[in-house]
């Protein structure tokens, strides 16, 4: 039994807080503000256990100084690959690791997602999938620091999680990509249908997230590098010729 309510932070960043109903601790991901987190704690009166962080964009990290003045224990996990970036980590973590958060009963595997940034990790423990800025709903972090290459090899190998994944990215970027989505596939039915959804959500001022695996697989162009028919329509031989080809549309669509 958990629940993950998303804390609104800047214009569009969910920072996610991982609760238990009969447990006084929490976990947050990607506390980028500390204001809005220590709100949330008081309120829901809960102790911060750990912060996860996906990468070291300053929208990420920059509550964490705050927060560990707050929390002196608190276990701050990050990628060792940009621990030069990231100040206030406790605990370096890389592929494969497993974080165990014994008070609140949790593990989650680490995964390296190169891309948006080179050292950017998500966070799993089935069915929570934490991807930062890797994969957003109909939509995909920008290439900041990676390759197409790397980017697109990072989606494939969250794209090969369960079905049932629910995905807590960071961003409420959904409607956007959703229109570049229409742009890019414009007879994909299920992504027009999808759209509605989200607009009817966001009108009533309600996050579109978590998306999950299964909806992302039929209305994400960037999970759908492999099929031919986009191939064609986009005029690209492979998927990572399509991939870069939608990337770079994006930019600047
Ligand atoms: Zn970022």
């Amino acid at each position: 039994m958990y629940s993950i309510t998303p804390i609104m932070a800047f214009q569009d960043n969910y920072i996610w807080a991982l609760c238990q109903p009969d447990n006084d601790f929490c976990i947050v991901v990607d506390p980028g503000d500390a204001k809005p987190v220590q709100a949330f704690l008081q309120l829901h009166n809960k102790q911060l256990t750990a912060i996860l962080v996906t990468h070291h964009h300053h929208d990420h990290t920059g509550g964490i100084a705050t927060l560990r003045q707050d929390w002196p224990n608190v276990r701050v996990i990050g990628p060792s690959a940009e621990q030069d970036k990231i100040s206030g980590l406790t605990e370096l973590v890389q592929h494969n690791d497993t974080v165990i958060i014994e008070n609140m009963q949790l593990n989650f595997s680490v995964i390296r997602v190169p891309g948006h940034t080179l050292g950017h990790i998500a966070f799993y423990s089935a069915p929570i999938l934490f991807c930062g800025d890797t994969l957003f709903s109909a939509g995909c972090g920008r290439l900041f620091e990676g390759t197409p290459k790397q980017m697109l090899n990072s989606l494939n190998t969250l794209a090969a999680l369960p079905d049932e994944t629910q995905i807590y990215c960071t961003h409420e970027y959904t409607l956007a990509n959703l229109a570049f989505a229409a742009y890019a596939e414009p007879d994909n039915i299920t992504a027009t249908n999808y759209r509605q959804t989200c607009e009817e959500l966001r009108h009533k001022q309600l996050p579109t997230l978590p998306s999950s695996m299964a909806i992302e697989k039929k209305i994400n162009p960037f999970l759908r590098c492999e099929n031919k028919k986009l191939q064609q329509q986009w005029q690209a031989n492979s998927a990572l010729d399509l991939f870069s080809k939608i990337r770079a549309a994006k930019d600047t669509f």
